[in-house]
C-alpha cells in the first residue's frame, strides 16, 4: 500500500460487524464501545434507538411485539485516531439474509457469546458465513459476573464450533459473585473487577502479576484456580500468530462483562491493533463485453462502493429509502457525481449521511471502509455498484434460494398498482423475494424465514395501503437458472413453462415442489446450471 493521503486514511479505518445470539449482550457491548469514542450522547442513543425505532416507524411494531431486532444499522466512532465503523446485525434467524449481506460489507467480525450458554444456534449460522468468507473473528466472552461455565470449557467449545484454535488474550479470575477480574496476558497485569455501569477503564485498579503475594491474598482460591487454568490454556493454545488471525485461522479471545464496561477496552484495542484495515474487493469489469475479474484496492483514487442494504426510510410518510453503500475505494465528498452501474444513471440522492458528519467535528468526507447512506426515491437496488464513472460491478452479495413460498392475493383489486409498486420496492430492498410466474397468475413471495412474510404483509398495508392475503402454495424451493447458450435456455424454459419465474432483478428461476424436481430436471437437462444462491453480478 502506498503512502498517499488516501492510503493513510484507509489504513486508519476498521469496519466490523458484531454477531451474537439474541440476549448474549450485543446491544450492551455496542453501547459501551461507543462510550470510548467520547460520544456519550451516541451511547445513550443505542438504547433510545431500540425504543424509538418503534415510535418512528409503524411497521416496526412487529419488532416490538416480538422483541427482536429487524433492522441493522451503522455506527461510526473515533478511537485512538482510528475511524471505526460498527455494523449491527439483526439477531433473529428469520432475518439471516440481511445479516449475511451485512457481513459482506465488513473486514472483520466481533463475536459475543454468553459465558453461560456458549456458542448458540444463531451464532453458529453466522460463524458459517464468516468461515465461508474467511472473515477474521475476535471473540468476546461476556457476562463473567454471572455464574457461568469454566473458561477452559468455553474455549474448547469455541474452538470446536469455529474450527480454529483460540488464543486467549485475557483470562478471568473467578466468576459470578467471586469474579475478581481479568488478567491481561500481554501486559501481565490484572484489572480488578468492580460492578457498576458507569465505570471507565481508568476507574479499575490494576495489579502486576509479579506481585503474586498480593494477588493470592486478595483473591485466595480464585487466584490459584485461575493461575492453574491459565497455565493449562497457555499449554493448549498455539502462539499468537497475527497472520493466522487475518487468514481466519485463529481467534483471539477476551473475557469480560459488557454491562459493567469491564474488559471492553481490551476488545476495542484489539480492533485497532489486530483487525484488518479495509481489504481489496473483487469486482468484474466489462472489457469487450466480457466480464473480467478485477481486484479494487482501497487506496485507488476512483470512488467505488456497493449497496449492501436498502432500508425504507424511518419516516412512514415518505417513500424514501436509504441505500447503504460500503465504500471500496476512493474518497467521497458531498456533491460528487456518482453513477449506478446497473442502469448507467446518475445517483441523485435527496440526502447523504456519512455517519461521522453527525458529530460536532463534522467530517464531510468518507474513504474505503466507510458506510454512506444515500436517501433516494428509487433507482437503487441491493447489490448495485456505485462509481464515479468506471464500469465495474462488485460481486459476492448473496441472495439465497427461498425455502418458503406464499401466493399473494389482493383483498381489494383496485389496489393492484399499489401492490405492484410495494412488492417491487420491498423486493429491491431484499425484505422478501418476489417471483413473477412467467405463465401469468398471482405473484409469489419467497422467504428464508417465516417472519419475513409478516413484515411484508404489514408493510404493504401500512406503507402502500395494499391489504393482502397470503396463501400457501405447492412450491418448496427455487433454483436460479443459467445456460451456456440461449438455445439451451429456451429448450429448458419451453419444457417447464409453468415453473419459470422472474425475481426482482429479472433473474430467471425454476420453481420446484420437492428436491427430486431439481434432480430430475438436471438429469433431463445436464447442461443447464441450477444455482441455490444468486450472487449479484
Ligand atoms: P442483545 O440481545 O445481544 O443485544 O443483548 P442485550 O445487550 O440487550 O443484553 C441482554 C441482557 O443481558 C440484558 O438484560 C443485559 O443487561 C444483560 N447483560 C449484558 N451484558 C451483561 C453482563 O456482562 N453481565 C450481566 N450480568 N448481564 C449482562
Amino acid at each position: 500500500m502506498s503512502s498517499s493521503p488516501l492510503a493513510a486514511e484507509t489504513r486508519r479505518r476498521r469496519t466490523f460487524a458484531i454477531i451474537s445470539h439474541p440476549d448474549a449482550g450485543k446491544t450492551t457491548l455496542t453501547e459501551k464501545l461507543l462510550l470510548f469514542s467520547g460520544a456519550i450522547q451516541i451511547a445513550g442513543s443505542v438504547k433510545a434507538r431500540k425504543a424509538s425505532r418503534h415510535a418512528t416507524s409503524d411497521w416496526m411494531e412487529i419488532e416490538k411485539q416480538r422483541g427482536i431486532s429487524v433492522a441493522s444499522s451503522v455506527m461510526q466512532m473515533l478511537y485512538r485516531d482510528h475511524v471505526i465503523n460498527l455494523l449491527d446485525t439483526p439477531g433473529h434467524k428469520d432475518f439471516s439474509e440481511d445479516t449475511y449481506r451485512v457481513l459482506t460489507a465488513v473486514d472483520s467480525a466481533l463475536m459475543v457469546i454468553d459465558a453461560a450458554n456458549g456458542v448458540e444456534a444463531q451464532t453458529r449460522r453466522l460463524i458459517e458465513v464468516c468461515r465461508q468468507r474467511n472473515t477474521p473473528i475476535i471473540t468476546f466472552v461476556n457476562k463473567m459476573d454471572r455464574e457461568v461455565r469454566e473458561p477452559l470449557d468455553i474455549l474448547d467449545e469455541v474452538e470446536r464450533e469455529l474450527g480454529m484454535p483460540c488464543v486467549p488474550m485475557t483470562w478471568p479470575v473467578g466468576k459470578g459473585k467471586s469474579f475478581g477480574g481479568i488478567v491481561n496476558l500481554r501486559t501481565q497485569a490484572m484489572t480488578v473487577f468492580e460492578s457498576g455501569s458507569e465505570r471507565r477503564p481508568q476507574d479499575f485498579e490494576t495489579l502486576p502479576l509479579s506481585d503474586a503475594g498480593t494477588l493470592r491474598r486478595r483473591f485466595e482460591g480464585e487466584w490459584d484456580a485461575a493461575a492453574e487454568s491459565m497455565e493449562l490454556a497457555a499449554g493448549a493454545s498455539p502462539e499468537w500468530d497475527h497472520q493466522a488471525f487475518l487468514d481466519a485461522k485463529q481467534t483471539p479471545v477476551f473475557f469480560g462483562s459488557g454491562v459493567n464496561n469491564f474488559g471492553v477496552m481490551e476488545v476495542l484495542d484489539a480492533l485497532v491493533d489486530l483487525a484488518p484495515a479495509p481489504q481489496p474487493r473483487k469486482s468484474s469489469l466489462i472489457v469487450n463485453r466480457q466480464p473480467q475479474e478485477k481486484i479494487i484496492q482501497p487506496d485507488e483514487p476512483a470512488f467505488s462502493g456497493v449497496v449492501f442494504k436498502v432500508q425504507a426510510n424511518m419516516d412512514a410518510n415518505h417513500r424514501d429509502r436509504i441505500a447503504f453503500v460500503r465504500m471500496a475505494s476512493g474518497k467521497y465528498t458531498p456533491g460528487m457525481k456518482l453513477k449506478v452501474q446497473r442502469t448507467g444513471k446518475e445517483l441523485r440522492p435527496t440526502s447523504v449521511v456519512t455517519f461521522l458528519s453527525q458529530r460536532r467535528e463534522a467530517v464531510d468526507e468518507a474513504y474505503a471502509g466507510d458506510i454512506i447512506g444515500f436517501t433516494t426515491h428509487g433507482g437503487v437496488q441491493l447489490g448495485d455498484t456505485i462509481t464515479d464513472g468506471a464500469s465495474l460491478q462488485f460481486t459476492g452479495l448473496p441472495f439465497f434460494a427461498p425455502e418458503l413460498f406464499m401466493t399473494v392475493l389482493l383483498k381489494n383489486p383496485l389496489r393492484t398498482k399499489q401492490l405492484q409498486q410495494g412488492l417491487a420496492q420491498l423486493g429491491e430492498e431484499g425484505a422478501i423475494q418476489v417471483f413473477r410466474p412467467q405463465a401469468g397468475g398471482a405473484m409469489l413471495l419467497g422467504a428464508v424465514g417465516q417472519l419475513q412474510f409478516e413484515v411484508v404483509q404489514h408493510r404493504l398495508k401500512a406503507e402502500y395501503d395494499a391489504d393482502i392475503r397470503l396463501e400457501g402454495c405447492q412450491y418448496t424451493g427455487a433454483r436460479w437458472i443459467t445456460a451456456d447458450t440461449p438455445a439451451e435456455l429456451r429448450a429448458f424454459t419451453d419444457a417447464y413453462p409453468q415453473r419459470m419465474a422472474l425475481d426482482a432483478a429479472d433473474a430467471l428461476a425454476y420453481l420446484c415442489t420437492s428436491p427430486y424436481d431439481v434432480r430430475l430436471a438436471q438429469e433431463r437437462f445436464p447442461r443447464i446450471h441450477f444455482h441455490p444462491l444468486r450472487e449479484h453480478a
